[in-house]
């Protein structure tokens, strides 16, 4: 399956809709031949013990088969025709390609290595035949976003949340809102969660994003400070931060931006944004010390900031003469000064 198709191969799994089917796709991402396609039916509603596990059609008693010349009433479904039985069989043959032959191992496994499809139907089938896991239900809320089903993905994490789900399903309804463009939602969902599940960091993380976004400039800050102090999400955080601070630079309120900047604490020397931003306001507050310093963990974080290092080489002089004056590195552009 990973014949050359061309120079330079990029084979990775996408997932397609086709008709009534769902495929995972092997496809070169360099040249777009497509090397593999495994389409399959798949339950898009959580079956019910009455609905196939198969493709969600109702079961039904079928009593023209016999066996050994008797009638037999097998249970088959209405839709794909698989019997019960049959259908437990196939997908316990979609489990075994997994080493542990356990669903949810191999949905987790199928889900790293981008087949959605095959995922979403190993979750499923755990979830049918083995036992409500949290793990399966997210495999198939996120399972259905990647499939573009965003209102199907919405409507089950809604009943999970009132069947008692755990709050963090708060957090993925927020990022589902959020997929489908419904700021209000978004918010509303991240404000439930995080009433109930104040320590959830993740939430603050996403709520101080969208209250950035919102100009909800008090209200970003303190949101990314609960996650400053995590080592995932720390980066997301001093982004809000630079982002406010940057506000209220450019509407030159320095002491406000200075205030900004200062949220991040000690995080502040880990952020190419802040530390920029930080040097830039020590220039045009004329502590220059301070913006060389801040300007020297700029460059240590980004050897490649040009801004950064224009103005360090026009600082040092100015440094040692403690002169004041403009430049024009203040405002961002790079350029040379034009007052
Ligand atoms: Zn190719
Ligand atoms: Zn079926």
């Amino acid at each position: 399956m990973s014949e050359s198709c061309c120079e330079n191969p990029q084979l990775q799994w996408e997932s397609r809709r086709i008709v009534d089917r769902f495929a995972d796709v092997l496809a070169c991402a360099n040249c777009r031949r497509t090397h593999k396609v495994e389409d399959w039916a798949i339950s898009l509603p959580l079956p019910m013990p009455e609905q196939c596990v198969n493709c969600g059609g109702d079961m039904r008693v079928d009593t023209s088969r016999s066996r050994h010349g008797l009638p037999e009433r097998v249970s088959a479904c209405a839709s794909c025709g698989l019997s019960g039985k049959a259908t437990r069989k196939l997908h316990r043959k979609l489990a075994r390609l997994h080493p542990s032959g356990e669903y949810l191992q191999a949905a987790e496994a199928a889900s790293d290595g981008g087949r959605t499809v095959l995922a979403f139907k190993l979750a499923t089938a755990h979830l049918a035949y083995v036992e409500d896991h949290p793990r399966a239900r997210i495999l198939r809320i996120r399972g259905l976003e990647a499939l573009g089903l965003v209102d199907g993905a919405l409507a089950e994490a809604w009943q999970w949340f009132d069947e008692g789900a755990p709050s963090d399903v708060l957090g993925i309804i927020a990022g589902l809102e959020a997929a489908r463009g419904n700021l209000e939602g978004t918010v509303e969902a991240l404000e439930r969660g995080l009433q109930i599940d104040p320590q959830n960091i993740d939430m603050w993380t996403d709520y101080a994003e969208i209250q950035a976004h919102l100009d909800d400039r008090e209200g970003a800050l303190v949101s990314a400070g609960y996650g400053l102090g995590d080592p995932d999400l720390k980066q997301r955080c001093l982004e809000v931060v630079a982002t406010i601070g940057e506000r209220f630079y450019a509407e030159d309120r320095l002491e406000a931006a200075l205030e900004a900047v200062n949220r991040a604490g000690k995080a502040k020397q880990e952020s190419v944004s802040v530390s920029w931003l930080t040097a830039r306001i020590a220039a045009r507050l004329k502590q220059w010390e301070e913006s060389q310093a801040w300007l020297e963990v700029t460059l240590k974080l980004d050897p490649q900031h040009v801004y950064a290092r224009q103005a360090l080489e026009r600082i040092k002089p100015r440094e040692s003469k403690r002169g004041g004056g403009w430049f024009g590195w203040l405002g961002g552009t790079g350029r040379d000064g034009e007052d």
